[in-house]
Parts: C-alpha cells; sequence; structure tokens
C-alpha cells in the first residue's frame, strides 16, 4: 500500500511515529502562519497540519496550490492536538507534515462533500460518485454490506445453498409488467428480466436442493411510486419438507440474527396476526405495531340512536388518542381535512372528549347524553383526558381510513420512533383478490384485454389454499385463504411468501380460477405444471425486499442511499443518462422495427 495507517487509526497511543497517509482533501484552513488539511479516506478524517517557520517553505506553498478533492499521499508525525476534537474519532491527535505529494488534482465538486452537503438531490445523483465519498452515503452501503453477509452466515449455517438463476427468462407474473430484452438470434422473440426467481427456485426444490437461497436482483416495470425502483434486491429462499411454522421459524431467526449481529438488538419472538385481524384493528395488512391505538368498533353502541350517518353506515369504528382531549378546535378540523382528502376518503369525522374532570363533549352531543358516550369511552378503556376519534362508512373503506388516521395521529404524536423495531408475521392472507375490469391487468397475464373483472392471486398463482378452504373455491373465492404470510416491520411490509402448491391438477385448478384457458396456461407455465409430475416434494419460501430491510435497519426513509447507483422517480440514471437511445443498426439488428426520434 502506498499508507502505512488509514486516516481514521491514528490515536493518542500514535504519538511521536512517523506515518504515511493517502486521500482526498476534504477542505483546508489557512490561517497564514499556521494551515490545517483535513484529510479524508473512507476510512475517517485526520488533521494535518504545517507551521509557518517550522515546516519546510516548499511545502507550504504546494499545499497552498492544492484545492478540495485532490488527492495526496503525506508522510508526517503524529502529534497531539492542543484544542481536541471529541466528535472525531482521531479528534486527539493531528499529523505535522514532513513531505507531501500530490497524486491528482481535482475540479472543484459541484457540491460539497461533507454530511451536510449543499447539493440538491438531482446533483448528487449525477455525480454520484461524489455522493458516494460522503461518510453517511459511504455507511449506507456499508451497512447493506454487512447486512448481506451476516444474511448469508444466518443461512449457511442452515444448509441453504446460494443458486443463481438466470437473468433472461421468460415472464413470472407476480403482478407488474415485465422488462423485456429483445433477442437478436431469434428474430421477433423476447426475453423477460426476472420479477422475482420464483418458478426456479421451485424447480430446484423439485431437483431436490431442499434449501436455496439467493441474494438477487429482480426487475419490475412499475409506474414508479416514490422510493420504488425498477431494479431492486431481494434476499429469496425456498425450503422443501417443511410447513408453514417451520418457514416462520427460519425466517424470524433470519431477522432476529440480523437485529442482533448488525445492531446489537436482542428481538424477542415475532407475533403473529391474521390478515383479518390486522384489518379489522388496524385497517392495513401492515400495522405499525411500534404503538397501540387498536381500532375498536361502535356499531352496538353507536346505531340507533336517530344519528342518520351512523344508522346508515356498515361500520362505526374508532380509535383512542391518549392524553389528546386537549386538542384545539383548529387541531380537531385539521384532521377532519385530513379524512377527508380524497386518498383518504371519509366524508367527515366524530369526536369525543373524555374531558379531565369525567365529562364527555363530543361533535354529536345532539344524539347522544352522557351516559351513551361513556359507553363508547368504555369501550376503549378511555381515561379522562383522551381523545376519541370516529369514522363510518362502508367497512373495507372506513378501515382503510382510519388506518390512514391512526398513522397520521401516530406521526403528529410521535409515536414511530425509528429507534424503536416492532416486527410481526401477518398470516392467513386470502388467496383471491378481485379486480374490476379496468384495473385487472389482463394483457399482463397474457388474457384477452377487453374481459372484464376477474379473480386475481393476492400473493401470486403458485400460493396453495389452505386445505380446508378448498371447498370454498367456486361457492365463496373470496373467502378462501392461502397459506401466504408476510412479515411487516414497523409499518412495511418487509418480506412476503407462501406454501406453494405442488401438484399438477390443484396447480391447473389455480390457474382455471384465475381466467387462463388450459392452452395459455400450458404455453406460459408448462415446464413448472411437468415438473410437479416428476416427484415434486411440498415446499414453500419467502423473499424479503432487501433494499427496504436496509434503509429500516440504517433507520433513513429512502432506500435510495442503501443502493450504490439508483435511479430517481423517473427511472432515470442521470449520472450514466438512461433509458436512451440507441442506433437504428442496433434496432435493425434486433429486427425491432421502430423509427427513433
Ligand atoms: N416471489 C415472491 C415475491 O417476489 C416471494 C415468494 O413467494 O417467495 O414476492
Amino acid at each position: 500500500m502506498l499508507r502505512t495507517h488509514t486516516c481514521g487509526e491514528l490515536r493518542i497511543g500514535d504519538v511521536n511515529k512517523e506515518i504515511t497517509l493517502t486521500g482526498w482533501v476534504q477542505r483546508q484552513r489557512d490561517k497564514g502562519s499556521l494551515l490545517w488539511i483535513d484529510l479524508r479516506d473512507r476510512y475517517g478524517v485526520t488533521q494535518l497540519f504545517l507551521e509557518e517557520g517550522k515546516s519546510e517553505a516548499s511545502l507550504i506553498q504546494l499545499a497552498r496550490t492544492m484545492g478540495r478533492e485532490y488527492v495526496i499521499k503525506i508522510t508526517g508525525i503524529v502529534a497531539e492536538r492542543l484544542s481536541k476534537n471529541d466528535k472525531m474519532p482521531t479528534g486527539d491527535i493531528e499529523v505535522k507534515l514532513t513531505s507531501l505529494e500530490i497524486l491528482n488534482t481535482s475540479k472543484t465538486p459541484p457540491f460539497t462533500i461533507e454530511d451536510q452537503t449543499d447539493g440538491g438531490e438531482d446533483l448528487r445523483m449525477k455525480y454520484r460518485y461524489l455522493d458516494l465519498r460522503r461518510t453517511t452515503v459511504r455507511e449506507g452501503l456499508q451497512l447493506r454490506h454487512k447486512m448481506a453477509q451476516q444474511t448469508r452466515l444466518y443461512l449457511d449455517s442452515l444448509d441453504f445453498i446460494e443458486v443463481e438463476t438466470p437473468v433472461l427468462i421468460k415472464s413470472t407474473p407476480e403482478g407488474a409488467r415485465d422488462f423485456v430484452v429483445p433477442s437478436r438470434m431469434n428474430p421477433g422473440e423476447f426475453y423477460a428480466l426476472p420479477q422475482s426467481p420464483q418458478t426456479f427456485k421451485q424447480l430446484l426444490m423439485v431437483s431436490g436442493f431442499d434449501r436455496y437461497y439467493q441474494i438477487v436482483k429482480c426487475f419490475r416495470d412499475e409506474d414508479l411510486r416514490a422510493d420504488r425502483q425498477p431494479e431492486f434486491t431481494q434476499i429469496d429462499c425456498e425450503m422443501a419438507f417443511i410447513t408453514q411454522e417451520d418457514i416462520l421459524k427460519t425466517f424470524e431467526g433470519l431477522i432476529r440474527h440480523l437485529f442482533k449481529s448488525v445492531k446489537g438488538i436482542d428481538m424477542p419472538s415475532v407475533p403473529h396476526m391474521t390478515y383479518d385481524d390486522a384489518m379489522k384493528y388496524y385497517g392495513s395488512d401492515k400495522p405499525d405495531t411500534r404503538f397501540e391505538m387498536k381500532f375498536v368498533e361502535l356499531n352496538d353502541v353507536a346505531k340507533g340512536k336517530g344519528f342518520v350517518v351512523f344508522d346508515d353506515a356498515e361500520l362505526v369504528v374508532g380509535i383512542c388518542a391518549k392524553g389528546c382531549a386537549s386538542y384545539t378546535r383548529k387541531q380537531l378540523d385539521e384532521l377532519t381535512e385530513f379524512v377527508k382528502k380524497p386518498q383518504i376518503g371519509a366524508k367527515g369525522m366524530i369526536y369525543l372528549r373524555c374531558e379531565a374532570n369525567g365529562t364527555y363533549k363530543s361533535s354529536v352531543d345532539k344524539f347522544y347524553d352522557e351516559i351513551e358516550l361513556s359507553r363508547w369511552a368504555q369501550k376503549f378503556n378511555a381515561d379522562a383526558g383522551d381523545l376519541i376519534l370516529v369514522l363510518s362508512g362502508e367497512k373495507e373503506k372506513t378501515r382503510k381510513a382510519l388506518g390512514e388516521l391512526r398513522l397520521h395521529l401516530a406521526n403528529q404524536l410521535g409515536l414511530r420512533d425509528k429507534n424503536k423495531f416492532a416486527p410481526l408475521w401477518v398470516v392467513d392472507f386470502p388467496l383471491l383478490e378481485y379486480l374490476p375490469a379496468g384495473q385487472a391487468g389482463n394483457e399482463e397475464m397474457g388474457l384477452p384485454a377487453g374481459q372484464a373483472g376477474r379473480w386475481h392471486a393476492m400473493h401470486h398463482p403458485f400460493t396453495s389454499p389452505k386445505p380446508e378452504d378448498m371447498g370454498l373455491l367456486d361457492s365463496d373465492p373470496g373467502k378462501v385463504r392461502a397459506n401466504a404470510y408476510d412479515m411487516v416491520l414497523n409499518g412495511t411490509e418487509i418480506g412476503g411468501g407462501s406454501i406453494r402448491i405442488h401438484d399438477r391438477a390443484t396447480q391447473q385448478l389455480m390457474f382455471s380460477k384465475l381466467g387462463f384457458s388450459p392452452e395459455e396456461a400450458k404455453k406460459q407455465f408448462g415446464f413448472l405444471m411437468e415438473a410437479f409430475e416428476y416427484g415434486a416434494p411440498p415446499h414453500g419460501g419467502i423473499a424479503f425486499g432487501f433494499d427496504r430491510l436496509c434503509s429500516l435497519f440504517g433507520g433513513a426513509d429512502s432506500i435510495r442511499d442503501f443502493i450504490a447507483f439508483p435511479k430517481n422517480n423517473a427511472g432515470r440514471d442521470t449520472m450514466i443518462d438512461t433509458p436512451s437511445t440507441i442506433s437504428q443498426e442496433q434496432l435493425k439488428e434486433l429486427s425491432i422495427d421502430v423509427k427513433i426520434k
């Protein structure tokens, strides 16, 4: 190495040593008689200094020619600092320069490369390689590396083997559009990039691999919502000869191992909640359980008292905000405005204040007397000083809206602490969900575009129904539960999977329920159904969203800082400037007959 030490390494015990460092000039302070330089590398920052009269004049002169981000190599003597900086690991020492070599110059960078930068998102993305020099961004990637290493360590210890599956494949329906790649050698034909290695990992189970994993890139051509990436990484896993309980135990183990090894947190065992309960008590299939504020249904105490809004509603349901009875009119109006936003969709909100003096004050006092209101309060176990907020209407919509209000309120009350972690298994998802015409995405499934609404696999078509619910498949498909599960962390889905169908007849039945003709099913998934006829073992698995998991462990909102070279919200990489056009010759070679702009 060109250096003897890194810029994060020197301590008080190194005083008087002669050392050599390499790195980037983060900044210089020139006080005339004294010149300080902060030298940065991946490991930290070390302060260097030159002193007029004591250091060689030519050295000082050379140092004064340097700008930010110059790459240098220095030799010097470690000295104890007069004014120490306890915020820096190297803050007790500085290095008195005895030689300086400029290894490369640098243009002035377009933004300051420090923790607090003046660079906006766009600029930082265009010069991502400079952004990556910043400690916060670099630490995100270091965390990611550690998470990946620990994942491999854990899975390897349980005899999982990492197998690479192909990237040029045929479409797998995971509910999004495929990215496609034209095949030059097969004119008019296309590969698809995998939305996940789903069918391959199932085939590996048929092959007898028994325990597979892969930290793998997946691709989904979705309309980019905030913080989605067209290419993302999964920890993808599959096991054979297991029950659902085995999978939940194994992967709860993974998450607990990651918390322990990466963050030093002893995570208690992960609770289970059924999908039905999640919807009923939190209005979401990914409840944030860092705080309580569970829904309480009020139909029995609120209906039949002459208040039409409640009388006409399928569901009257509320939450209790502890200690919030002192909310002002303005604060309550703001909450009402929030639930009335089109994306939330409630028509209005009723409140009940449990006043400190034991009386009740509500926005529907006309219809309910004190005794009736006290019954509401009892249902919530509300104390004096609490505030109850109630929504009503059609069941599903009202639950969803109240779920949003719950999160909004929790944000306001600071209940969503980034340093607190509440993982949860949500189990027993419905097998199917009905998508009305227009949302059915028929074309993506290779079904006729004009077809009416249809049943859609909530997880994916390879998920097995619960055997005890099979009888409902014809009579009441929406009621059939699946052996499917999600792991939720702090209100975010971090992983999901299922026990799979492993026989041809059930898989075929499933495709027909989803609206595939036998020919279509055979054309798209004949290989899988055929494999099931050669001794397919019972199997199941899960995939975790690795980018999101890293961002949650890092306490960040965005996944971008945990991806070395992410795409922006329009799916563009502005640094390499892509997607981009290709030449007419390339198009011709690929047998794609498009005129470029
Ligand atoms: N392939 C599924 C997904 O990407 C995960 C699984 O079922 O294992 O969500």
